[in-house]
């Protein structure tokens, strides 16, 4: 028996082939995005409080109120953003859940989105498994900005969205406020919508600040913003995330919401609304950028290139230019199986699985875990390009 694919993806996302070649090599993880280290014990403790409380029914489809409830206060707080939590909020399990709703929520078949690339991996089979088409739109390297040209030339009668992520999986890099009026100016006489990305919001450097798109008032109307609490709380397994939008949009999404997974999680979403309550979010992007720059540090004794310092997310991308002429996939087995470090090669990443000979390093794991991982590599400064 034949069944249709659903979209043009083929094998398995790069993130289980990494992981589990990871775990058949013994190799130390730094592919898959997730931290190594253990949650904050406040909010396993609130977790076991729900569980052995009653809080094990299902909860209301938009999510429990009093999460919503935190979730406007914490906007309010850290954005000075006033959000309606019965409105504009609802809890998803996850991110990617989020994005894949929020497309499906409006996308006809025979519509079009842009997608800035690299992009992650889930966005084009998002898109495809509505009938929709994506259109590829490249960032400039060395710091993956965007060419405002190429996205006014990709945009046609069909465009009726575009998707943005910063700070930027697998890159690094984060819009500006003038990046996001750009964006304004582009799509103000259109019929577009805008899905934001923005689960690393947290995770920003050197004293950037985060724009979000729900601070542009002109913008907001017409997007979904999209965040996961598994970034900010270390707990990806989680898999608890929330999307906020203005109500006619939330209304769109909940309509399909409603038959998906109609609600989530509600011990997690009670620890977790107990936790925001109670408590200021941890500073988990402090703490990303000092993991940030012991990796760096440790980095620099190999001879991997770095074109730029993240400035958002827990990944870095380095060239292999100087150790390997291998394709960046059979690199990363390589590299997974003869020095037992894991990455996620870059190809991926990209419409035409353009391979620029990249990959991304996660160095959201312990010291002692980034340690190891360099100690390993050490023995590359040795190994000769011409070997391959
Ligand atoms: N978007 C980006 C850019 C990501 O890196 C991730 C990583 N998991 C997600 C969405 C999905 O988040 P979640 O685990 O909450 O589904
Ligand atoms: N967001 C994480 C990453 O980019 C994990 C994604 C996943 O496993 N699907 O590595």
């Amino acid at each position: 028996m034949q069944l249709p694919h659903k979209h043009s993806a083929t094998g398995t996302t790069i993130f289980t082939v990494m992981s589990a070649l990871a775990a058949k090599y013994n190799a130390i993880n730094l592919s898959q995005g997730f931290p190594d280290f253990p949650i904050d014990e406040r909010l396993a403790a609130l977790l076991h409080e729900a569980a052995a409380g009653n809080y094990n029914q299902y909860a209301p489809m938009a999510g429990l109120p009093m999460l919503r409830e935190a979730i406007a206060n914490d906007f309010k707080r850290r954005y000075d953003l006033q959000l309606d939590a019965d409105k504009e909020i609802t809890i998803t399990p996850g991110a990617t859940y989020g994005i894949y709703t929020a497309f499906t929520s409006f996308l006809q078949p025979g519509d079009e989105v842009i997608v800035l690339e690299p992009a992650y991996d889930s966005y084009i089979p998002n898109i495809e498994m509505n009938g929709a088409k994506a259109v590829c739109v490249p960032l400039t390297a060395p710091m993956f900005s965007v060419d405002w040209n190429k996205v006014k030339d990709a945009i046609t009668p069909k465009t009726r969205a575009i998707i943005i992520n910063t700070p930027h999986n697998p890159a690094g890099s984060v819009w500006s406020a003038a990046d996001w009026q750009q964006l304004a100016d582009l799509v103000r006489d259109t019929e577009m919508l805008i899905i934001s990305d923005e689960v690393y919001e947290q995770l920003i450097f050197d004293g950037r600040k985060h724009y979000s798109v729900l601070e542009h008032d002109e913008l907001r109307q017409r997007s979904f913003a999209i965040f996961s609490f598994g970034k900010v709380f270390n707990n990806t397994g989680w898999k608890m995330g929330y999307v906020i939008a203005p109500p006619l949009l939330t209304d769109a999404f909940r309509h399909i919401h409603q038959f998906i997974a109609f609600s989530i999680n509600t011990p997690a979403q009670y620890a977790l609304a107990q936790y925001l309550q109670q408590d200021s979010l941890p500073k988990v992007g402090a703490l990303m950028q000092q993991k940030r720059d012991y990796f760096l540090q440790l980095l620099q004794e190999l001879p991997f290139t770095l074109h730029h310092k993240t400035a958002g997310s827990y990944f870095q991308i380095a060239g292999y230019e100087n150790i390997s002429g291998l394709p960046d996939l059979e690199f990363a087995q390589w590299l997974t199986k003869e020095y037992g470090v894991a990455t996620i090669p870059l190809s991926p990443f990209y419409c035409d699985k353009k391979d620029d000979r990249m990959i991304r390093f996660c160095f959201a794991k312990k010291e002692s875990t980034l340690e190891a991982a360099v100690e390993r590599m050490r023995r590359l400064n040795t190994v000769s390009k011409t070997q391959f």
